[in-house]
């Protein structure tokens, strides 16, 4: 768990005279255990904003805090954050079971069998005990994205991040993830940042709803006051609010 500081954040792409402001000035508070859920629409800088707070991109100007520290030297690892994209990127010639414990066997010290406990628990927290011998091509688009989050939490990290994990789930699977992924979070107290075009993503997972465009905050709060009491045009319009 840990609380995470977004402070004065911009990012620029390119040579000065034509660059492109992905991210603009964007200051944000994230408290521990919090879910926030990121929207906007296509380029208004969501998932750059994410990989900034992943440490896989270098904002142009302002801190990253997690917990206590400024984390802007720390790469991905050090920052103890777990991450599912919407392409998982499963290792395809590795089984769930070897999927599942590279990272640990990677970044910790626990022993051969304190890492085969972990990731049989984990697995079978994410109902995919079953399948630890398989490898991810044997498996449904379901499967996989069960496999993916089990990976992403069996390190037990402090900050849980999802860039679009469900668009390529088909809809009634995406119902069933959505519950999931609630339920882990609230099991783990994971402070969790969600980012998706979805509008039922949006309006139901998260504690607050951050809403972009071009690179700007527009307007942070929980999904039904953004909804009933959009702070501009631009959210009205984006969420649908009734006039
Ligand atoms: P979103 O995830 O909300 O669709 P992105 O963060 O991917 O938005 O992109 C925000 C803006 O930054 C877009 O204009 C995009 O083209 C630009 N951008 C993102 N990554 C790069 C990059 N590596 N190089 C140049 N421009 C980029
Ligand atoms: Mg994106």
């Amino acid at each position: 768990m840990a609380k995470i500081t977004i402070d004065e954040v911009t990012k620029r792409f390119g040579e000065s005279d034509e660059s492109i402001v992905a991210v603009d000035d964007v200051s944000l508070d994230i408290n521990d255990g919090e879910f926030v859920v990121f929207v906007g629409p296509s380029g208004s800088g969501k998932s750059t904003l994410m990989r900034i707070v992943a440490g896989l991109e270098t904002q142009s100007e302002g801190d990253i805090h997690i917990g206590e520290a400024v984390v802007n030297q720390l790469g991905p690892r050090a920052r103890d954050i777990a991450m599912v994209f919407q392409n998982y990127a499963l290792y395809p010639n590795m089984t769930v079971e070897e999927n599942m414990s590279f990272g640990l066997k990677m970044s910790t010290d626990m022993s051969a069998a304190e890492i085969e406990e972990t990731v049989t628990s984990t697995a079978e927290m994410m109902d995919i005990g079953n399948l630890l011998d398989n490898k991810p091509g044997e498996l449904s688009g379901g499967q996989q994205q069960r496999v993916a989050l089990g990976r992403a939490i069996v390190r037990d990290p402090n900050v849980f991040l999802m860039d679009e994990p469900l668009s390529n789930l088909d809809a009634k699977l995406r119902a069933e993830m959505r519950t999931e992924i609630n339920r882990l979070q609230n099991d783990l107290d994971v402070t969790t940042l969600y980012v998706t075009h979805d509008q039922t993503e949006a309006m139901t997972m998260g504690d607050r709803l951050v809403i972009l465009n071009y690179g700007e905050l527009q307007q942070v709060g929980t999904p039904l006051e953004c909804f009933y009491r959009p702070a501009n045009q631009f959210v009205a319009g984006f969420l649908g609010s009734p006039s």
